[in-house]
C-alpha cells in the first residue's frame, strides 16, 4: 500500500519540438487540460532552453514550473555555448536537471555533475539529479555504480542543503526503449537510494528527498510504478511530448499525491 505523499511529475522534452510554435502548442495543450479541482502534484516541464523565455510567459501563476535540461557550473564568462544558473533565474526558471544519461553519454563526468549540482543548489535552485546504470548484472554491480554516482554528485552538499534536491533513478536500458523497470526494481532502488542518503545525512534529511523513476514511463505503467514501486514521481521523456499521454500520467500520479 502506497503512503500518501507529494508526487512530482517532470517532463523532459529533450531537443523537441522543432520550433517555438509547436512548443507553445504542446505546453498549452498540457496546461489548459489539467484536471480540476487543482491538482495536488507538482509538475515540471523542461523544454529546450531556447523556448524557455516564451514558455515562462505562459507558465506564470500556473501549476507547471519550467526547468532547464542542464546548466553550466560557472556564473558568467568565456564558456561558449553554455547557460548559467543566474541566467536561467533571470528568465524565471529556478529548476534544473543535471546528470541526464544523454549528457553523460556526451562526456559529462561525475565531477561535472557534482559541480553543476553544487553551483545550482548554492544559488538557491531546485535540482533533479539523474543516476542510472547502463545494464543490470546478476552480481548487483549496478548498485555500486548508483551509489558512486550519488555519493559523487552530493559530495559538496551538507544535510541542510538536501531539501531542493530530487534524485531521478533512470536506468539507461529503459530510456526511450519501451522497456521499463519492474515496480519491484523501482521500489528496491528507491529503498537503496534512501539508505545511501540516510547513512550520509540521517533519516530525517533523507526522508525529504524525492526519488523519481524515469525510463519509458507511459500511461499504462504509471499506476503500478506508483502503487507497487512507491516512487515519488516520474521523469518522463517520450510520453511528455504527447499532451494526452503526459496528462494521463499526471492524473494517475495525482491520485497518489497528498
Ligand atoms: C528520459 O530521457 O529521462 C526518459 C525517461 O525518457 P523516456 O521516458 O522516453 O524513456
Amino acid at each position: 500500500m502506497n503512503l500518501k505523499q507529494s508526487i512530482l511529475v517532470a517532463g523532459n522534452w529533450k531537443m523537441n519540438p522543432l520550433d517555438l510554435k509547436k512548443a507553445k502548442q504542446l505546453f498549452l495543450a498540457v496546461k489548459n487540460n489539467l484536471g480540476r479541482p487543482p491538482l495536488k502534484i507538482d509538475i515540471i516541464i523542461a523544454p529546450p532552453v531556447l523556448f524557455i523565455t516564451e514558455l515562462a510567459k505562459l507558465a506564470t501563476g500556473k501549476k507547471i514550473k519550467l526547468a532547464a535540461q542542464t546548466v553550466f557550473p560557472a556564473t558568467l564568462g568565456a564558456y561558449t555555448g553554455e547557460i548559467s544558473m543566474p541566467m536561467l533565474q533571470g528568465a524565471g526558471v529556478n529548476d534544473v536537471i543535471v546528470g541526464h544519461s544523454e549528457r553523460r553519454a556526451l562526456g559529462e563526468s561525475d565531477d561535472d555533475v557534482k559541480d553543476r549540482l553544487q553551483t545550482a543548489v548554492g544559488l538557491g535552485a531546485n535540482v533533479i539529479v539523474c543516476v542510472g546504470e547502463q545494464k543490470r548484472d546478476k552480481n548487483g554491480n549496478y548498485l555500486a555504480l548508483i551509489e558512486k554516482q550519488i555519493r559523487s554528485a552530493l559530495a559538496g552538499i551538507v544535510a541542510s542543503k538536501l531539501g531542493p534536491i530530487t534524485i531521478a533513478y533512470e536506468p539507461i536500458w529503459a530510456i526511450g526503449t519501451g522497456r521499463t523497470a519492474t515496480p519491484a526494481d523501482a521500489h528496491e532502488m528507491k529503498i537503496f537510494i534512501k539508505k545511501i542518503l540516510s547513512d550520509r545525512y540521517g533519516r530525517g534529511a533523507a526522508d525529504k528527498v524525492k526519488v523519481l523513476y524515469g525510463g519509458s514511463v507511459k500511461p499504462n505503467n504509471a499506476e503500478e510504478l506508483l502503487s507497487l514501486g512507491q516512487v515519488d514521481g516520474f521523469l518522463v521523456g517520450g510520453a511528455s511530448l504527447k499532451a494526452e499521454d503526459f496528462l494521463s500520467i499526471i492524473n494517475t500520479a495525482d491520485k497518489f499525491s497528498s
